[in-house]
This record gives structure tokens, C-alpha cells and sequence, in this order.
């Protein structure tokens, strides 16, 4: 495969001989940013798992930075945001700064040891995120809003090239939101790092992401918004309403 940060070529998936993914194929480019959108059970979280290996698939392929999934190693180019904050236990006996540090694990081998640039890494993603005074603080002790920010520390405290997340639940107030969002669109345009974002909701995908890959377990579109907003198929597929209002709402 080609010099894609992603490239999957025929894909097929099951559970238990259940078939969820089928023959999905496509490549993402360095510095794009792709919405991964689909109706919910349509396979957005097995693929996924599948490219960040925890899932394997039934056939296809997979490579990440050209090298094929099962030989790669260079995962601290890789970021992962789970959505769930997972209502971090007030006792959880870890620091923001403790948390954002786990990012940086993935390039370490046993024992590890975080060293001075380590450090200042850590340092540089907390002021990054706004969040350098509360670095003490205990992750449970924090709002929603900031543990997100602890987060997505944790997710860019290695400088990753690729940063796959799925959006935020909606449990965060709309200013948190905005920032996380602001923050992923910095990265993408002033770092050239190449987002997945997985999301539920197409009516605001258009704002951000510049590639729209739209799954139902298979490949329904994959393309820009230009060429989405354009197409015959996808008026049919979705109604002309909800075709404008996410057109309108692309400004990139
Ligand atoms: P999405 O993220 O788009 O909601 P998923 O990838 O989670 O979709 O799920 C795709 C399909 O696979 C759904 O029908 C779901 O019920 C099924 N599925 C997901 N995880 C498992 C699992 N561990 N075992 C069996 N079926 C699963």
C-alpha cells in the first residue's frame, strides 16, 4: 500500500460468524480529517478496533503508515480518545499530570522511567490544554470538562501523527465542547496531524472534518463535502433537508 497513514483494503468483520463489516476499502492522507459517521450498530467501533489492532478481522488488510498492522510498531504515532470518560472514581489515585504522562508510555520498554524531555512533553500538553495549574489535582476530583482536557493531554503528550476519537458525549457543557473542538481543529491545521473523528451527529460533522466516511457495514460514501453535497446518491440516501443543512454547515 502507498504512503496513506490508513489504508484498508477489503475489509470483512464477524462476530461470532455474524457478518458486521464487509468489504470496506479506503485510504486517509496525511492531514486529513475524517468524520466517521453511520447509524448506531452500523460498525464504526470494530473498525475502529480493527485498525488500532485490538480487533482482528475475519480478511482484508490493514496498514498504518504504510507498514502492514501486524508489523507495526511506531504506535506512539498513534492518539486514541475513548469517548467515555468513564466517570473516573474520585479515589483513582492519579494526577492530571499522572494521566497526560501515560501517553508517552507506548514508546517506553519495562521499566519505565519518564526522563526531563518526557517531562517537559507533559508540561507542554498541559499548558497546550489550559490545564498546567491543576496538574496535581486528582483526575476524580475534576469536572467533566477538564477531565477531557486530561485526556486529550494524554492523547497528544507523544506528538502522535494520527489522532483517532470518538466526539465527546453530550454531557459536556457546550464551552468544553467547543474548546475540545477548537484544539483537535489547531492540531489538524497547525500540526498536520491526521484526525478520525467518530461521531453520531452529521448535522455538525461538516464544521470540522474535511473527508466524510460514511458506513452502514460497508462503505455507503467516502469523499469530500464538496463531492458529498453534490451527489445525486446521497440526496436520495438522505433527503435533500438533511443534505443542505449538512452542506450549509461545511465552511472549510
Ligand atoms: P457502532 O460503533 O457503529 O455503533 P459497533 O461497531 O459497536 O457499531 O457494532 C457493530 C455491530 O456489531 C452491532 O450490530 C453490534 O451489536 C455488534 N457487536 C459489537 N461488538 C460486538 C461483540 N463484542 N460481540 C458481538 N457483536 C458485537
Amino acid at each position: 500500500m502507498s504512503t496513506a497513514v490508513i489504508g484498508v483494503e477489503n475489509l470483512c468483520f464477524q462476530y461470532q460468524a455474524v457478518e458486521v463489516l464487509t468489504d470496506i476499502s479506503f485510504e486517509i492522507a496525511a492531514g486529513d480529517y475524517v468524520g466517521l459517521v453511520g447509524p448506531n450498530g452500523s460498525g464504526k467501533t470494530t473498525l475502529v478496533r480493527a485498525i488500532l489492532g485490538v480487533a482482528r478481522p475475519l480478511t482484508g488488510k490493514i496498514a498504518l503508515f504504510g507498514q502492514a498492522l501486524d508489523q507495526f510498531q511506531d504506535w506512539h504515532k498513534v492518539g486514541y480518545l475513548p469517548q467515555k470518560l468513564g466517570g473516573f472514581n474520585p479515589n483513582f489515585p492519579a494526577t492530571v499530570r499522572e494521566v497526560a504522562s501515560l501517553g508517552l508510555i507506548a514508546r517506553k520498554s519495562f521499566p519505565i522511567r519518564l526522563d526531563r524531555t518526557d517531562q517537559r512533553a507533559v508540561d507542554r500538553a498541559l499548558e497546550r490544554l489550559g490545564i498546567a495549574d491543576i496538574g496535581q489535582k486528582l483526575i476524580g476530583e475534576l469536572s467533566g470538562g477538564q477531565q477531557q482536557r486530561a485526556l486529550i493531554a494524554r492523547a497528544i503528550v507523544g506528538d502522535p501523527e494520527l489522532i483517532i476519537l470518538d466526539e465527546p458525549s453530550a454531557a459536556l457543557d457546550p464551552e468544553s465542547r467547543e474548546h475540545f473542538f477548537t484544539i483537535l481543529r489547531d492540531l489538524n491545521r497547525n500540526s498536520r496531524v491526521t484526525m478520525i473523528l467518530v461521531t453520531h451527529d452529521m448535522g455538525t460533522i461538516g464544521q470540522y472534518a474535511n473527508k466524510l466516511l460514511y458506513i452502514d457495514r460497508k462503505i455507503i460514501f467516502y469523499g469530500g463535502f464538496d463531492e458529498f453535497c453534490r451527489s445525486e446518491n446521497m440526496t436520495a440516501l438522505f433527503g435533500e433537508g438533511a443534505q443542505h443543512i449538512i452542506c450549509h454547515r461545511h465552511v472549510a
